[in-house]
């Protein structure tokens, strides 16, 4: 091996092995279980502090405004280098918080109200919204042509930046779990599961493998920094992230309480977070989609704990269709009707394809990059 190369899989290999980071994740129900009292951070979600921002106002100064603003840059909404994350509700602060109204089907008032507040605070995928100032979701679409704002059917599924996807001679993926998790057999069933609802649709099949460094999509359980950049921050907040095609890389929060069953009465965690219906969603971003502000789609990016949602809805199902087309035994329709009801009221329409880089993304071409020097 050269030495360069040597260099590279040392980088490679600490990357993709931060042993120190990957834990065995607590499962619900399951005979190692951690109770929710010896779980860390139990007195609240990792941004419940954001309700004490109820009613503040531009131009005020008000303690947690700044980590507000932290917030607003990790999910894309204000530019992380044109702004400092001090307390001051200024105008990047107000035009972050209608740009997010927007994709959230709220009203963009730009004013910290409750609607917005509890949007805010709940737990959702760490992939950023709006990427490198572009948004792929409400606020990014154009205007509709017509006057008429009650559109139906309009696609709001998004792509990765240059829409990349896995190659037509890579149709058959396999998947494994990292060493470290000990992935109990009940929990890998849901991965299985949530693999099966996209290959439902699409020409594609995912197998489980052993060889952790030889599957397609590597699966992590890790917690707080793991190695990539994208630190997770304990239960709630941010619940997993999975980068665009062909990285490979799906992680989830191991301080996380998962649930694999989707039985919350067997749960006594008001953390609980249903494992399927995250994972459904990674592998959206692990075969090529963004997010979507359809609330109904698999791709919303964010979901209450002690909540199940399984089902594709047609927005994911024309997106990522677009991307590979349809599984031949596709019956053509979605297993849940098309939303209409918020798309009614989001006074933008029009279909979007906009997007720019992320960091994930830039991430994940460097891995890519890295894994052909070998
Ligand atoms: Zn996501
Ligand atoms: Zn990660």
């Amino acid at each position: 091996m050269k030495k360069t190369h040597l260099f590279t899989a040392l980088i490679l290999s600490s990357f993709l092995f931060n042993f120190s980071s990957y834990a065995i994740p607590h499962f619900f129900p399951n005979a190692s279980a951690i109770p929710p009292y010896l779980l860390p951070n139990v007195t609240g979600g990792a941004w419940d502090g954001f309700q004490n921002l109820l009613g503040c106002r531009p131009g005020q100064k008000v303690d947690g405004l700044g980590k507000l603003k932290k917030y607003f840059q990790y999910f894309g909404y204000i530019n992380s280098s044109s702004a400092n994350a001090t307390d001051d509700f200024d105008d990047y602060l107000e035009s972050a918080i209608k740009t997010y109204q927007l994709n959230f089907n709220l009203n963009p008032t730009g004013e910290l109200d409750n609607p917005t507040l509890k949007q805010l605070m709940m737990p959702r995928c760490g992939i950023a919204d709006i990427i490198n100032g572009s948004s792929t979701m409400n606020s990014g679409k154009n205007p509709p042509a017509s006057a008429n704002l009650h559109i139906h059917n309009v696609a709001h599924y998004t792509f990765f930046p240059g829409s990349p996807r896995w190659p037509a001679n890579r149709r058959d993926l396999t998947y494994a779990f990292h060493p470290d998790n000990q992935v109990p057999q009940n929990a890998k069933a849901v991965f299985a599961s949530a693999f099966q609802r996209w290959a439902a649709v699409i020409p594609m099949t995912f197998v489980e493998t052993s060889s952790f460094q030889a599957a397609d999509i590597r699966i992590a359980f890790a917690s707080g920094e793991h190695g990539d950049g994208e630190p997770f921050d304990g239960v709630l907040g941010t619940l997993a992230h999975a980068f665009s095609p062909t990285s490979g890389m799906l992680h989830l929060d191991a301080d996380e309480t998962w649930v694999i069953d989707g039985d919350f009465s067997t749960s006594s965690s008001i953390f609980a977070v249903d494992l399927e219906s995250v994972v459904i969603h990674e592998i959206g971003h692990l075969l090529g989609l963004g997010h979507s502000s359809v609330v109904d789609a698999m791709m919303y990016p964010s979901i209450a704990s002690r909540t199940r949602k399984l089902n594709l809805a047609g927005d994911d199902i024309e997106g990522i269709q677009v991307l590979y087309g349809a599984n031949p035994n596709f019956n053509g329709s979605s297993t849940t009707p098309t939303p209409t009801g918020q798309r009614e009221t989001s006074p933008n329409g029009g279909v979007h394809i906009g997007v720019t880089y992320s960091s994930q993304f830039l991430l994940a071409a460097a891995f890519t990059l890295l894994l052909s020097l070998l």
